[in-house]
Formats: structure tokens, C-alpha cells, sequence
């Protein structure tokens, strides 16, 4: 999959895109990341990108003339590939939009600074808008490296364990069970016995009344949402009545 990203800061992107899973991915070529600096498209001695609102009012306005002629350079007019927007208004990223974007060859993400971009991005360059929760940053490039590291880790062979997000909370729709590590006993606790008994059948049920009992705990709104089998429905009620 490739990443074009769109940016004033693109140096804000290599820490973190040169780090772990992410270089392993890009040094294995499953994934492809290309950083564009938005301000290499301007044309006036002072390679302005913003300019102030009109009709007044504090902050800055990305312009779009920069923002278009980045896009279409690199992606063609029209794009060749969807281009994310982020912004605090758009719809709220979550794992089910991870798996979906995961899905495509290429994909474009346009990260704003100041008050925002020029409306007329948003109208006639963007194809989707995304946030990545209700409230406010300096700055598109986090949610954009937050997007792709989503996104990557779903990407077949990014993770060691090719079933390793499978489980993840939200993933299936439940929160993940537990984890633990060696040593068996810590400060005096102790691993749950059933985690030792390398009984996979036992570990498999336990794990699962684990996902169910920390999904009603924590997020109820979840579970709700959720398909339970029969067993599963016995385990939460019995789980019910216990709190009462
Ligand atoms: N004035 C804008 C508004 O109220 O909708 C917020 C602008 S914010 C200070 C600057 C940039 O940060 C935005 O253009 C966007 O790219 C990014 N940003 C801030 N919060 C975000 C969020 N929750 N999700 C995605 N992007 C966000």
C-alpha cells in the first residue's frame, strides 16, 4: 500500500515512521510512504501557504493554491486515489475505517495547521473527511500518522503473528482478554492457572469470558452491539447477577 501524505511540517512524520513495525514494513516493501511538503508548491518569494480569513476573525487559512497544485502534482487531476482530509469534523476514525482503508492500493492524507484549509479544498479536492476524536490539534499530522499506523498493522505480513490482530480489541467487536508474561508470580501475584495447564481449549474459553467480562465492564456499549452465541449469553448473565 502507498501513503501520500500532504504537509507543512514533514518532518514531524520520520521519527516516528522510522521507527519498528512501521520501518520493518516500509524496508520489507509492503508499504510505501511518500511525505510532501505543501509549501514546495508555492511560487512567491516567501512560499506563503496561509493567508488571514476573510471576513475577519483571528487565525490562519491555508490556502489553496499550494494545497491543490501538491495534490494534483503528485496524485493527477483528478486524484488517482481517495484523499482524507483530517479534521475535527469529519467522522470519527475507529478500527472498522482502518480495515476498510486497508483495503486499498494508495491513499492520500492532507493534514491542515492553523484554523483549517481553504473551504475550497474541502468542496472540490477532498474525497473524505476524518477525525480522530472530539477535540482539537495544532495540527493534521498526528491523526495522519495515527491513521497510518492503523492502517499498516492491518496490512498482510506488517505483523510477526499473521493472526495477531485478530483478537485486538475492536477488532472483533469485543475488547481483548488479558495478557500476561513471565514470571508466573510477581510482588506474590500470579498468573490465573488456567494460562499454565497448557489446556488450549480451556485457555481459548477463558480468554473469551475474559473479552466478555472486561467488554461489559468497560464498554457495555459495545457488547450491546455485539452478536453473542448462547454460551456467551449465559456467561454475561451469569456475570449480571453476580454484580447484583
Ligand atoms: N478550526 C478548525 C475547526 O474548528 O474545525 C480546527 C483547526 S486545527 C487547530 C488545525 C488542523 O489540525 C486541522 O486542519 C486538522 O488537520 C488538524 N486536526 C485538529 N484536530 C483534529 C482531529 N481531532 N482530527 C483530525 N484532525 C485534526
Amino acid at each position: 500500500m502507498r501513503f501520500d501524505v500532504f504537509t507543512l511540517l514533514p518532518e514531524t512524520f520520520s521519527p516516528y515512521l522510522q521507527a519498528s513495525i512501521l520501518q520493518k514494513a516500509a524496508g520489507r516493501g509492503l508499504v510505501d510512504f511518500h511525505i510532501h511538503n505543501i509549501r514546495d508548491y508555492t511560487h512567491d518569494r516567501h512560499h506563503t501557504t496561509d493567508d488571514m480569513p476573510y471576513g475577519g476573525g483571528g487565525g490562519m487559512v491555508m490556502k489553496p493554491e499550494p494545497v491543490f497544485e501538491a495534490v494534483e502534482s503528485v496524485l493527477g487531476a483528478p486524484p488517482a486515489c481517495p484523499v482524507i482530509l483530517l479534521t475535527p469534523q469529519g467522522r470519527v476514525f475507529n478500527q472498522k475505517i482502518a480495515g476498510e482503508l486497508a483495503q486499498l492500493p494508495r491513499l492520500a492524507l492532507l493534514s491542515g495547521r492553523y484554523e483549517g484549509v481553504d473551504e475550497r479544498i474541502r468542496e472540490h479536492l477532498v474525497t473524505d473527511e476524518i477525525s480522530i476524536g472530539d477535540y482539537v490539534l495544532t495540527g493534521g499530522e498526528l491523526p495522519a500518522l495515527i491513521l497510518i499506523d492503523a492502517i499498516t498493522r492491518l496490512l498482510p505480513g506488517v505483523l510477526g503473528d499473521p493472526t495477531g490482530a485478530e483478537d485486538d480489541s475492536h477488532a472483533s467487536g469485543l475488547l481483548e482478554y488479558p495478557h500476561y508474561t513471565r514470571p508466573p508470580e510477581f510482588r506474590s501475584w500470579k498468573v490465573p492457572d488456567v494460562l499454565l495447564s497448557g489446556d488450549h481449549g480451556k485457555i481459548a474459553r477463558w480468554r473469551r469470558e475474559q473479552s466478555l467480562r472486561r467488554t461489559l465492564a468497560k464498554r457495555p456499549d459495545m457488547l450491546e452491539a455485539f452478536e453473542l452465541t448462547k454460551e456467551d449469553q449465559k456467561f454475561v448473565d451469569a456475570v449480571k447477577k453476580e454484580e447484583r
